[in-house]
């Protein structure tokens, strides 16, 4: 069984009215079963619930923009489910709703709770579509768009690929209506490159933007699976992509080597870092190096923020760039005891250690 994580943006499965595209969604439903069918174990991120519910509620009233977005969020994923729901059963497919918010990323215990949850749906043969709750996510603590909630659950569910399907076909070197622009068929290593040539324009009915698409692309692909950023308003897509892939466009992030599923979880926690510890030229050079190395005390300059021992903190070079995330073995005040000084075990390990 090969296991994929499939993400479909708010741009595919809608209409240009803004109502949900019913034929598109149905395509996608036949893609999944037959894809099932060659042996692929599928997990479903969609989008789309804010969008089907603008089309269904109308609000009158002046109301704030969070509380609007709450309605038709909900009332959107109800619409959501039951199209998928019912294109499903007519392949004999039971789907699961689940609604994550990222607050469930933050500790371990709930990623794994989440984890646990998806694996049972997946050992029943059931087909988990995944979406934030946007009911309560309220800005601070939102994604910043499906395509992050894809990567995370790309990482936590160890999958083979990430297909991340939008309303063009990939990475273009320009403006994607330009006919000088090109596509870029392959990504590898550093994706500042790529930056030069997004635009910051957001898609109509979703949140992202390809600036973000990239930078998860890139990171998801750092911790070992490929990510293919494609065309979800083709027919078949998927399958030619799992068939071919060299005969169709679309953007391909190349995979580094696979690492741990702590390194994995930790590549999903920017924003939970309880502090920043800030090293010395010395010891970004050891860690940034090929050689697998812990960042020892003697290489801290200084702490900022508070943290215990068990907490993720972001890794940061003496010059402000960050560098990385990392689990503590200490907290706050034995770690600052030991700032400068050798022979003491590492702040932490390279095992619980995530280098962008
Ligand atoms: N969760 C939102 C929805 O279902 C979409 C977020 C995004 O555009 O990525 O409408």
């Amino acid at each position: 069984m090969k296991r994929i994580c499939i993400k479909i943006g708010s741009n595919v499965l809608t209409k240009t009215n803004g109502e949900l595209n019913t034929s598109r969604i149905k395509n996608i439903v036949y893609q999944i079963s037959a894809l099932r069918k060659l042996g692929f174990q599928c997990i479903l991120v969609s989008s789309g619930a804010v969008a089907a519910g603008k089309s269904k509620v109308k609000i009158p009233e002046k109301i704030d923009t969070v509380s609007a977005r709450q309605i038709w969020s909900s009332v959107g994923q109800v619409e959501l489910l039951n199209i998928y729901s019912s294109y499903l059963k007519e392949f004999k497919i039971d789907c699961a709703q689940v609604l994550v918010t990222k607050q469930s990323f933050r500790t371990r215990e709930h990623y794994l709770n989440m984890k646990n949850c998806l694996n049972s749906l997946l050992n029943h043969d059931i087909l988990p579509i995944i979406n934030e709750n946007d009911a309560v996510s309220v800005t601070a603590l939102m994604f910043t768009d499906n395509d992050e909630l894809s990567g995370l659950i790309a990482s936590m569910m160890n999958v083979e690929d990430l297909y991340l399907l939008s309303n063009i076909d990939g990475i273009y070197t320009g403006n994607p209506n330009d006919p000088a622009s090109k596509l870029v068929k392959t990504v590898s290593g550093d994706i500042n490159r790529l930056k030069q040539y997004i635009t910051t324009e957001k898609s109509n009915f979703g949140r992202g933007g390809m600036i973000t698409k990239c930078s998860i692309a890139g990171r998801v692909a750092k911790s070992g699976i490929p990510v293919h950023i494609a065309n979800g308003g083709i027919d078949n897509i998927l399958l030619q992509l799992v068939k071919s892939p060299e005969t169709v466009k679309h953007t391909r992030f190349i995979a580094s080597k696979k690492s741990s599923t702590v390194k994995q979880w930790l590549a999903g926690s920017d924003g939970f870092e309880k502090a920043k510890l800030i090293i010395n030229q010395g010891a970004e050079e050891a860690l940034c190096s090929k050689d697998a190395s812990s960042l020892l005390p003697v290489g801290i300059v200084s702490i900022i923020g508070d943290f215990e021992k068990g907490d993720i903190v972001k890794i940061v070079g003496n010059s402000g760039k960050i560098l990385g995330l990392g689990k503590t073995q200490y907290n706050k005040s034995k770690a600052e005891s030991f700032i400068g000084k050798t022979g003491e075990k590492p702040v932490v390990h390279y095992d619980y250690l995530f280098l962008y």
